[in-house]
């Protein structure tokens, strides 16, 4: 166990601090010792032995809680310093970009420059109403290079702009921009076993995907997140003259990452416009938000910004019966729409599920939007599969974990607030 532990640990980046080192190479040395004991020739060397254990164990532990749970998508900037262009937003909102841009410049050791021209747009522009999705980054990568990014704020939040602490119904712009600026240096989300409601709040990695209004923590980087950035960042010979220059290259590739709102398990049933009971008996293609489905891009009035498209996907559920909610508004078969690319799913057909759906205005090209039914908020989140034990989990947890009866689930979802509350 120990030494299981203990390999475990040799994958900790080599960023992890000092200390981290310390102990592990202390602990290898607890290993060692503990080893060579074979047979004891008296009490009190099995005592001592004991008692070795144990202060390898509380170390062993030390070490675990070093291991990392970053990921990156392993693309980079080829380049020591990228220029973004927020210059339709306001000069709070630049700030605002200007902070989260500037968290991620000592460890990764690179600048983020504000500049009108650049192709790296930043902007406020509708995405799915209040809720769900808060912002997303796409980015465009050539092999491991990433040639251009564009991030984009969701109008339809309450945003809070200044740097003191934003009020429960106001979300944090700091802390959003910080966390996108983390996406356009190729940090991926953090594994959720660090994000959930079991990790204080203030230790959660500013990469973890989810966030909740009146919150500030977003704004610092964790260990974890320097240790990101360190890793794409730290070996990197830099290639000085390609910024935007390979932008029309053949093979770029797109990716997207959204940042989705937190909510508990309480306010998921409380607040959801239903909560449905049903099976998967349809899966989409990837599409794009406009009636071709295809992939679109478009110049706003000034010429300068570029509008892209989001990807998403439909999942059709037939309907067993719904847990809460209006069950005038719901045909057999509900059609949920998916912010994301159908790929990245864990969904398949003929999966029972219970989902907290909301209606959103989901944007359309050509500045309209679409009503449609999505899941709550997170589709890892929101959608809960029933497993070989007849328990329902959220779709990122494995069947080992906490799992919910039907039984319970209704009882929460039909408890007399559900629905009513704003
Ligand atoms: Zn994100």
């Amino acid at each position: 166990m120990c030494v299981q532990y203990s390999q475990i640990c040799s994958f900790t980046k080599k960023g992890g601090s000092a200390e981290s080192k310390k102990q592990k190479a202390k602990n290898r040395g607890q290993r060692t010792e503990g080893k060579e004991q074979n047979a004891f020739q008296t009490n009190k060397e099995k005592d001592m032995f004991q008692k070795k254990m144990l202060v390898s164990l509380v170390l062993v532990f030390f070490c675990i809680t070093s291991v990392h749970a970053y990921n990156t998508h392993g693309v980079y900037w080829p380049v020591s310093s990228v220029s973004y262009d927020a210059h339709t937003m306001s000069s709070s909102w630049k700030s605002a970009v200007a902070y989260g841009s500037g968290k991620w410049e000592y460890p990764a050791d690179f600048d983020w420059r504000s500049n009108d021209g650049s192709v790296n747009d930043v902007y406020l522009y509708d995405i799915d109403g209040r809720g769900g999705v808060y912002a997303y980054v796409s980015h465009w990568t050539l092999n491991s290079w990433i040639t251009k990014i564009r991030i984009r704020f969701d109008v339809g939040e309450s945003w809070y702009t200044g740097s003191s602490t934003p009020s429960s119904t106001r979300l944090d712009a700091r802390s959003i921009a910080t966390h996108e600026f983390g996406h356009g240096m190729g940090v991926a989300h953090t594994q959720s076993y660090r994000c959930g409601s079991s990790v204080s709040e203030f230790s959660r990695p500013t990469m973890c995907a989810t966030y909740a209004y009146g919150k500030t923590y977003f704004r610092t980087l964790e260990n974890d997140d320097e240790n990101a950035v360190e890793h794409l960042y730290d070996t990197l010979s830099f290639i000085p003259a390609l910024e935007g220059a390979s932008q029309t290259e053949a093979g770029e590739e797109i990716r997207f990452d959204f940042v989705y709102e937190t909510l508990t398990k309480e306010e998921r049933a409380k607040r959801a416009l239903a909560v449905l009971h049903g099976y998967v008996v349809g899966i989409s293609e990837t599409r794009f938000n406009q009636d071709s489905g295809e992939y679109w891009e478009d110049v706003s009035e000034d010429g300068e910004t570029m509008y892209t498209a989001i990807p998403y996907y439909e999942v059709d559920v037939e309907l067993v019966d719904i847990l809460s909610g209006d069950t005038s508004r719901f045909r057999k078969t509900v059609t949920l729409t998916v912010i994301g690319e159908q790929e990245e799913t864990s969904l398949s057909l003929g999966d029972e599920l219970v989902a907290y759906v909301r209606d959103a205005p989901f944007v359309w090209r050509g500045d309209t939007s679409h009503s449609v039914i999505m899941p709550m908020s997170d589709p890892l989140f929101s959608l809960l599969s029933r497993r070989d034990d007849g328990l329902y989990r959220e779709l990122d947890l494995k069947d080992a974990e906490i799992g919910f009866s039907l039984q319970s689930l209704t009882q929460e979802a039909m408890r007399p607030q559900a629905g009513v509350d704003e």
